[in-house]
């Protein structure tokens, strides 16, 4: 049998792996790495992974590479860990990943650098699958792979389907980037276009396997979140928020980063398609009147119970 050496055998694992030595640069990046980061070999090695380049992210969007990186405690203490995180690809958005890291040691057992093995823990397959049945069905966006209006159109009437006919809740999350004009006009409408993508992408990889995201509009995009109730849908929104907050693109050198304001609204029993969307865009303009960057939500319905039952001493009994 021919003899297969140890990178071919790591290029044809599933899971990204990557070497650091112990001032964090990076000495080996599989091809798995490469598929899931976007960054090829060339662009990583050597280079320190503290750097521009992965900027690892908890959920509450804290830098790991500034406080709390997993291969700089791994190194210091000898002891493996794991972590469920979000890394940065290549295109800018996030991508979650699981993470574990484990110490690299010399014959003496000096510690001599750390590894780390990254899985991608997004529902891609799921994506997609989705994604051919948008082709045939003509409701993909064709410029970010997302649902198109159309879609998210046909999900809000099933939405609202299911709260007349069954009482089932839902919120409708209407997000809108933050000065995009600003943005074309300083950097282009490619590089605009490049982060329509990221802002696509880091919203569908901040939701649940049964949520949708369309985009709407131009910079406008339209969440659906079946079954979920106020605390539910202020979290979703709030982890979408701080995602893109924490997202860029690089143009050269320059990190270009954009924000979103958020109108998060919550289905009540008499709503249509109409009134839900309209109720959230006008908490998204809150948002932005009260500074961007920011969640609006709508207060939950205030439960009307049943009517008071007649007291024993009324007169009309
Ligand atoms: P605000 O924070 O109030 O939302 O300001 P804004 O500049 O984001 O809003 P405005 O509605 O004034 O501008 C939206 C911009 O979005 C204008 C248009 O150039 C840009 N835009 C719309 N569709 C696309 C697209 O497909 N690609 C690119 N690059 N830009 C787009
Ligand atoms: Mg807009
Ligand atoms: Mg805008």
């Amino acid at each position: 049998m021919p003899e297969i050496s140890s990178e071919q055998l790591l290029d044809s694992l599933f899971d990204g792996v990557y070497y650091v030595d112990t001032e964090r640069r990076i000495t080996y990046w599989n091809a798995a790495a490469e598929r899931i980061s976007g960054y090829s070999k060339a662009d990583v090695t050597g280079c320190c992974c503290a750097g521009n380049l992965l900027r690892h992210i908890d959920s509450n969007g804290r830098e790991l590479c500034l406080e709390g990186c997993p291969l700089a405690a791994t190194m210091r203490d000898g002891k493996s860990r794991e972590s469920n995180i979000f890394l940065h690809h290549a295109l800018g958005h996030r991508v979650p990943v699981s993470v574990r890291t484990s110490p690299v040691r010399d014959e003496q057992g000096e510690i001599i650098g750390a590894v780390e093995i990254f899985c991608d823990n997004s529902s891609s397959l799921q994506i997609l699958h989705e994604y051919e049945r948008f082709k045939q069905e003509a409701y993909l966006d064709a410029l970010t792979g997302i649902g198109n209006r159309r879609y998210g159109e046909m999900t809000l009437a099933t939405r609202e389907y299911e709260l007349q006919a069954h009482c089932i809740p839902f919120g409708v999350l209407f997000i809108d980037i933050d000065h995009f004009k600003r943005f074309n006009d300083q950097y282009g409408h490619k590089t605009g276009d490049d982060v329509l993508v990221m802002v696509a992408k880091s919203i569908s990889y901040s939701l649940r396997k049964m949520d949708i995201v369309a985009r709407w509009g131009g910079e406008e995009f339209v969440v659906i979140l079946p079954g979920a109730g106020s605390a539910v849908v202020t979290s979703i929104a709030e982890r979408i928020r701080i995602l893109i907050e924490h997202s860029f693109i690089l143009a050269g050198n320059n990190k270009l980063y954009v924000t979103v304001s958020i109108g998060a609204g919550l289905s009540r029993t008499d709503d249509t398609v109409e009134t839900i969307v309209s109720r959230a865009d006008g908490l998204m303009y809150l948002s932005k009147r009260n500074g961007r960057n920011r969640v609006t939500a709508d207060e939950p319905q205030s439960e009307t119970g049943p009517e008071p039952l007649p007291q024993s001493g009324d007169a009309s009994t």
